[in-house]
């Protein structure tokens, strides 16, 4: 299998990279937080895959909820005024549980597609309201939007652009709210005054007539789980209110319980214009992401179509096998998951703080199930780890010899998404084998 992998499988990001010397690790099975590799070992599942499985791995009525559906339906398109059962129970029990008058949903196979999808439906938007000059966006330095064309034109990491020619030249970043390394220092209060007055000037440069929409992670996480202030959220929403801009929340991450509620948005009580879900929509079993739009967005497009078609859409929309997943994965986040995940939010929170004395860690933040911890040489002068230390991958090595699986960056970032149905002992097991590989790390 290694051979074969190294010969002709591509894998995101980590082909071409050394990869072929270090070898896949092959996955077997799962079961709860633990997958077993190929040669039978058992580690804990610290990221719950990539951001995703939220509900954790194995459930058996998520297997029957897809059987059933592919014996019945496997497959109805949404093109022609056709449909099928599961995504219309799916899109209105979203909108239900979806902030303000989020109500009307769009589906896709993923994160990427789905901001990709945003982009559209707010071109469309302005056309439809006479302003078709509003087609610039902005973003925030650090976030991550996918890795379609037009996600990776707002993604706004280097790694994502170096070498591509994204060509979009709409490409416009704030700079990110990462408290620990920002030169303001720890006041939240000036971080956000700060941030408003760069997207103030941002648009004003832009020119507030072509600025379409501002997008924004409620918790960055490939740009390295960077949490930002209280309050900064909502002060960057009234302003995009205030200058008729639309603001979209990007929950790939966050959504479905990653930081305590179902969407993060309601940390604190926002309701963005169109926001994108994926991930923990469908816990990783089945690809699946969604596109919520608010009534004002949805009556807007469909005003300016009138008798038109609005060209937009995949074969795979609103899937009935990935929208019964969906289903099931919802009725065990709220049978009991989502509570869990609250409760072992708090335990891993207070856990990872136990870290902070450590000589190796410099940060410690999160919220929820969604964590990291930031290694530095230096704790006082916060000096990252060295490039020659190569974080990205010796740090998750040497946790995968622990028996962990987490995420751990470049800048020596471990970076923390365990599935919400993790137990007390699963979770003090994720930070002792954090401790242990931290003082590995200092020997
Ligand atoms: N937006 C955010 C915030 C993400 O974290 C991701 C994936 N990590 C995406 C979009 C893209 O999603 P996908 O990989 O499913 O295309």
């Amino acid at each position: 299998l290694v051979e074969l992998d190294r010969q002709h499988l591509v894998h995101p990001v980590s082909s071409f990279r050394g990869h072929e010397e270090r070898g896949v690790r092959v996955l077997r099975s799962a079961k709860g937080a633990t997958v077993t590799d190929s040669e039978g070992r058992e580690l804990l599942d610290g990221f719950a895959g990539l951001w995703c499985v939220n509900a954790g791995y194995g459930h058996e009525s998520v297997v029957e909820a897809a059987a059933r559906q592919m014996r019945d339906l496997p497959y109805a398109t949404g093109y022609f005024d056709l449909g099928a059962e599961a995504p219309i129970r799916l899109a209105a029990a979203l909108a239900e549980r979806s902030p303000g008058d989020l109500n009307h949903i769009y589906f896709s196979l993923g994160g990427s597609d789905a901001v990709d999808s945003t982009i559209r439906f707010v071109r469309y938007y302005w056309h439809s309201k006479g302003q078709p000059g509003r087609d610039q966006f902005i973003s925030v330095e650090q976030g991550y939007h996918g890795s379609t064309t037009m996600g990776a034109g707002l993604t706004a990491l280097p790694g994502f652009h170096d070498g591509f020619g994204v060509p979009y030249a709409w490409q416009h970043k704030i700079s990110s709210h990462y408290l620990y390394r920002n030169p303001l220092g720890d006041d939240p209060q000036a971080v956000i005054d700060a941030s408003v007055a760069e997207l103030r000037a941002k648009v004003a440069e832009i020119g507030e007539e072509k600025v379409a929409a501002f997008y924004v992670e409620p918790v960055q996480g490939s740009g390295g789980v960077l949490v930002p202030p209280k309050g900064w959220i909502k002060a960057m929403r009234d302003v995009c209110a205030e200058l008729d801009i639309l603001f979209i929340a990007d929950e790939v991450i966050t959504g479905f319980g990653r930081t305590g509620p179902i969407f993060a948005c309601e940390d604190e009580g926002i309701v963005p214009d169109l926001m994108t879900c994926a991930k923990g929509l469908t816990s990783g079993y089945i690809p699946m992401g969604a596109v919520f739009m608010r009534d004002h967005v949805y009556e807007t497009i469909a005003e300016g179509a009138g008798a038109k078609a609005v060209g937009h859409g995949f074969t795979y929309s609103a899937h009935p096998v990935s929208a019964a997943v969906a289903l099931e994965v919802l009725a065990l986040y709220e049978g009991g998951l989502f509570e869990n995940g609250v409760k072992a939010g708090v335990r891993l929170m207070a856990g990872l703080e136990s870290l902070r004395d450590h000589p190796l860690v410099g940060d410690v933040r999160g919220r929820g199930m969604l964590a990291a911890v930031e290694l530095v040489t230096d704790k006082v002068k916060k000096t990252p780890l060295p490039a020659s230390m190569q974080p990205a991958t010796r740090l998750f090595d040497r946790a995968w010899e622990q028996g962990l699986i987490v995420r751990s960056f470049a800048q020596g970032i471990f970076a923390y998404a365990p599935p919400l149905c993790c137990t007390d002992a699963e979770i003090d097991a994720i930070v002792e084998r954090t401790r242990k590989v931290l003082d590995l790390t200092l020997e």
